[in-house]
């Protein structure tokens, strides 16, 4: 796979012949809707594997709606996800229409996806060391040794072992969300989604946990993330779609998408939080 993703300019990846090995999260035909609300129309998107593709939009848009499908905490209406490979949820049937899929494969295809919030959601009552191990032991299983040293280790990766032993009431906002980071990364996710990770930060807060995701970034992490931290979008992201009113009004290279902001949707976006 060519990283800068040079050649291609259409997300879908199909015109850059990304079909095998190139895409991570393919979303096809999504559509949602609550009530009468229709909240995402027809979405495609191609989430490139290896790297960072920011989803833009003003609120409201549908951004932490699309992610909560993307990681099938949502149910999607129409249309058809793939991780990897392997549908989320539904798959196309042939001679039209969808096919629920069984509850066990939903699981093990999820597996794949880890997702961080904009509220950290951790639990009050355990340990940033006790939080990110806690899944280990009762999803995967470890022992508590195992899954304590596991959890230790991520913990360094976040540059938090030397809070192991804190509550999320003793560690300031940005410690909290790299713990909410550890505890997705712990899980040993191909895809990390993230949702405004830093949006209910002080702003003096908001550089460590974007830092930790630039690491992330460097290691080769495929990220979707949801910010309005356009100067992170602009350095770390190699894709940028753009949601507006539930529709992906633009999506492309972010070199390309900064560079020249042609729509004018985006650019009022741009200028709003610039
Ligand atoms: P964004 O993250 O871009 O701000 P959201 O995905 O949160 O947008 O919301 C998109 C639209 O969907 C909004 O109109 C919101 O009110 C609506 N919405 C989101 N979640 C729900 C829900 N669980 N029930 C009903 N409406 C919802
Ligand atoms: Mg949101």
């Amino acid at each position: 796979m060519d990283p800068s993703g040079a050649a291609m300019t259409d997300l879908t990846g199909k015109a850059a012949g990304l079909e095998a090995g190139g895409v991570a999260l393919r979303i096809e035909g999504l559509s949602k809707t609550f009530g009468q609300n229709t909240v995402l129309k027809n979405v495609d998107l191609a989430v490139r594997h290896g790297v960072v593709t920011c989803l833009l939009g003003p609120s409201g848009s549908g951004k932490s709606t699309l992610l909560r499908c993307m990681a099938f905490l949502e149910e999607h209406d129409a249309g058809i996800i793939t991780v990897y490979g392997e549908p989320l949820g539904f798959a196309p049937k042939p001679g039209g229409g969808r096919l629920r899929l069984p509850h066990a494969q939903v699981v093990r295809v999820r597996r794949a996806i880890g997702m961080v919030f904009q509220q950290f959601n951790l639990w009050p009552h355990m340990t940033a060391l006790g939080n990110v191990s806690e899944a280990l032991k009762r999803v995967r299983g470890l022992s508590r040794r195992e899954a304590e040293a596991r959890a230790m280790s991520v913990l360094e990766r976040v540059d938090l072992a030397d809070r192991a032993h804190h509550y999320p009431s003793q560690l300031s906002g940005g410690q909290q969300q790299r713990v909410a980071i550890a505890r997705a990364l712990a899980m040993e996710p191909r895809i990390m989604l993230f949702d405004e990770p830093t949006s209910s930060l002080d702003p003096e807060l908001t550089g460590e946990v974007l830092s930790v995701m630039r690491h992330l970034a460097q290691e080769g992490m495929t990220m979707v993330v949801v910010t309005h931290e356009i100067g992170f979008a602009a350095q770390v992201a190699s894709d940028v779609a753009f949601l507006d009113k539930g529709e992906i009004l633009l999506r492309g290279l972010a070199k390309d998408v900064f560079a020249k902001p042609w729509h004018p949707r985006l650019a009022d976006f741009l200028e709003t939080y610039l």
